[in-house]
């Protein structure tokens, strides 16, 4: 058999196992024979914990949590691969106290916010997120989209937030779909602000490629003027479902982050996070 070509980085910071209802057979068993063969150090789980409205049972229910962190710590006890129990957790207004709660009784290594539903919306739905975008000029409907990032970064409750611009995945059926990041508006500028004086991080995601947006999330130029405004916690994840995606394309997230003025991605262990060069992660 032909040897893959390698599109992976040695770090994959966002990564779904069977408690996400959408990754059903990769436990993390599997991934960790995936990551041996392709030269990956270090991965960190990242299950969906979903704690409202109407797609609660695609993540795990909070007493589960406890056999999940136990199959991770079972995974690690058979690789040299470091092994990471992080949640990524929907964030909504009304469920911050249940997750302070969670983030409180476990001991996580990251906490990773995610914004799928934009005021009830389900805007990674190709069914449902026209519902957020039609009758909306674009402006107006990414000044809604980045306002909610910002509360969720303003929460206080996450190390990192996923997939900046997540809103691209469907917008192309209602817009015609934004070509550079200067197209964004100025609201997300406020959200930089914030993101940087919370000291919360940026979860670039290499998923667009599976998507069909075919880029990462965030577009050109949203990690520069990012770091121009002071964040400086990036994180690089694949946002695999299955093993076989484990790591894709994360090395186009290390060469765009290059590019963009960082010479570091970050890592967590214990919620607390560590720098690591990017020369290193490429290899
Ligand atoms: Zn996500
Ligand atoms: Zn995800």
């Amino acid at each position: 058999m032909a040897a893959e070509p390698r599109t992976w980085i040695s770090k994959d910071f966002h990564v779904h196992e069977s408690y996400s209802s959408d990754a059903p057979i990769a436990t993390p068993d599997k991934y960790c024979r995936v990551a041996e063969r392709r030269g990956i150090d270090e991965v960190c789980f990242t299950t969906h914990l979903i704690l409202t409205g109407p797609d609660v049972q695609h993540g795990i229910s909070p007493e589960k949590i406890p056999s999940y962190l136990r199959d991770i710590e079972a995974a690690q006890e058979n690789t040299e691969v470091t092994l990471r129990a992080g949640l990524e957790i929907d964030w909504f207004p009304e469920v911050e106290r249940e997750i302070e709660e969670i983030l409180d009784e476990y001991s996580l290594d990251y906490a990773l916010g995610a914004l799928h539903y934009v005021r009830g919306i389900d805007i990674g739905s190709r069914r449902r997120a026209p519902a957020f975008f039609l009758g909306k000029e674009l402006s107006d409907a990414l000044d809604i989209y980045f306002e909610e990032w910002g509360k969720a970064a303003e929460s206080g409750l996450f190390d990192v937030l996923a997939h900046p611009d997540y809103f691209r995945k469907y917008l192309s059926l209602t817009h015609e779909m934004p070509v550079s990041f200067q197209e964004y508006g100025s609201k997300v500028l406020d959200t930089f602000d914030i993101l940087s004086s919370h000291g919360v991080g940026i979860g670039v995601n290499s998923s667009g490629y599976r998507h069909g947006i075919r880029d990462l999330y965030p577009i050109k130029g949203f990690l520069r003027a990012a770091r121009e405004a002071g964040v400086e916690t990036v994180t690089v994840g694949s946002d695999c479902h299955t093993v076989g995606d484990l790591g894709r394309n994360t090395l186009r997230a290390a060469h765009r982050l290059k590019r963009e003025g960082f010479d570091y991605i970050c890592v967590f262990e214990g919620r607390k996070n560590r720098r690591v060069g990017l020369s290193e992660v490429i290899g």
